[in-house]
């Protein structure tokens, strides 16, 4: 009897301290997924300012420019030429103060800016410069999320000890980004990704800018409501039409009434009016496709240039893939006539590949059920990629008419001819010649190396 009591005595505080464990455990748990809920709900404290948008000052004209120190104080442009029906992909501050804007036809910058230093676009250099600032991120932290080459978020939670708080971060990476490749960043610090983002464009250029989670309203309520992540041209004028024109007007009305009228679009914007966004920085965002086309100045008709210029486009596409070290399986070829008329043929290989030689094998295939007519624009498309890391590669046993982009001086090559005999299996020379040609590439850009076909055509 006294040693059932005995029994019963231990028991309690066993069973009370293993409950205890897993209270703590949970709590830990909770404390370290939940930090913005956890402050605000026990301390009424701010979500932490943890996230940073950095994005760079008109980047592909400020490379240009700092490369070419004589054009500063000009309006300088990045694009195509305006007898090429090319546009505008970047431009100077100065170009700006005229109108111009990128994404617009050239012919039209043009007539804005009469004197425009329009420059041909180099992005082999701006995706140096570009791996340059990525490197810099992730001195600081591990989690960068690139938009694109000259932007990204950045989460620095964690990071405090060895860097300091966001906001010293931001100033260190604004810092080394001057120092080493000497041109202006613009950064955002924020506790959430749309904060981040709509601070770094608070200021630009040359523009550092924190939000506080309270000082969201007095920041937000002013700006007109298409600085909302989301809102687009159709949804402004819908919510014009009901009087809303500022963030702050949309955050006052109720939340129902906006998402009885716009859906979850509705619910999305509501929130981020209020500062409230979920969205976590993902490191390094899943690419879906990548490709190149172009729209000719004349329309061509001739089947063999055309194929010349595909390859080119497989070429660069498979530069590219390589360069964001991932691989594709399934090819498109795009092509349009001159009546307009646009036609598309796919194909999903067997397996996923980065190398121009196989992309262009099957998109040379998927030319050839393009009927004949004259083009006014070509291109080839790659998707369902994947990151080569980790994938598994497969072999290139068994293609007889695998074409090779291995550059030789002795004899040109021409689409379509298959692999000479060298030492190595076929994946493994291919991958030599490659691992050299990009090697060239970004030493000295990609025209450095063209297969025979393309340079005579370029002699000619
Ligand atoms: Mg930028």
């Amino acid at each position: 009897m006294a040693s059932r009591s005995l029994g019963v005595l231990w028991g309690f505080p066993i069973v009370f301290l293993f409950h205890l464990k897993v209270i703590i455990c949970l709590c830990a748990l909770w404390w370290k997924k939940c930090a913005g809920t956890r402050c605000r709900l026990l301390f009424g404290m701010d979500e932490p300012l943890t996230i940073l948008h950095v994005d760079m000052d008109a980047f592909y004209a400020s490379v240009e420019v700092r490369d070419a120190p004589e054009l500063a104080g000009l309006p300088v442009a990045v694009g195509g030429r305006s007898d090429s029906r090319g546009v505008i992909a970047a431009a100077s501050y100065e170009a700006r103060a005229f109108g111009v804007r990128s994404a617009m036809p050239t012919s039209i910058a043009e007539r804005l800016c009469p004197d425009l230093v329009l420059l041909a676009p180099s992005f082999e250099k701006y995706t140096r410069v570009s791996r340059t600032i990525m490197e810099i991120f992730r001195r600081y932290t591990p989690i960068v999320e690139p938009l694109s080459l000259d932007e990204a978020f950045l989460d620095v939670s964690g990071c405090e000890r060895l860097h300091g708080d966001a906001i010293e971060i931001g100033r260190a990476i604004r810092r080394d980004i001057l120092k080493e490749t000497s041109l202006i960043a613009s950064i955002g610090v924020a506790p959430t990704k749309f904060l981040a983002k709509l601070a770094s464009d608070l200021d630009k250029p040359d523009g550092f800018r924190v939000i506080q989670r309270d000082e969201i309203r007095t920041v937000l309520d002013p700006l007109a409501v298409d600085k909302i992540f989301g809102v687009g041209r159709s949804t402004a004028k819908r919510l014009g039409s009901l009087g809303v024109h500022t963030i702050g007007q949309l955050a006052s009305l109720e939340r129902e009434d906006v998402v009885e009228r716009f859906g979850s679009l509705g619910a999305w914007i509501h929130d981020l009016a209020h500062g409230i966004d979920p969205r976590r920085v993902t490191p390094r965002r899943p690419e879906k496709s990548h490709g190149m086309e172009r729209t000719y100045a004349e329309d061509i008709e001739d089947r063999e240039l055309l194929k010349r210029h595909l390859y080119e486009y497989c070429e660069e596409v498979s530069f590219a893939l390589r360069e964001r070290g991932l691989q594709g399986k399934t090819i498109s070829v795009k092509a349009r006539f001159s009546n307009f008329k646009t036609i598309t043929r796919s194909k999903t290989m067997d397996r996923h590949t980065n190398l121009g030689a196989r992309i262009y094998a099957t998109a040379r295939e998927l030319f050839e059920r393009v009927p004949p007519g004259a083009l006014r624009l070509l291109g080839v498309q790659i998707t369902t990629l994947e990151d080569v890391r980790t994938a598994h590669q497969g072999s290139l046993f068994g293609e007889p008419d695998l074409p090779t982009s291995e550059p030789s001086a002795a004899k040109p090559f021409e689409p379509g001819e298959p692999l000479r005999a060298s030492k190595g299996t076929k994946e493994q020379r291919l991958m030599r010649a490659m691992k050299g040609a990009d090697k060239l590439r970004k030493k000295y850009g990609k025209r450095i190396l063209a297969p025979g076909a393309l340079v005579d055509r370029e002699k000619g």
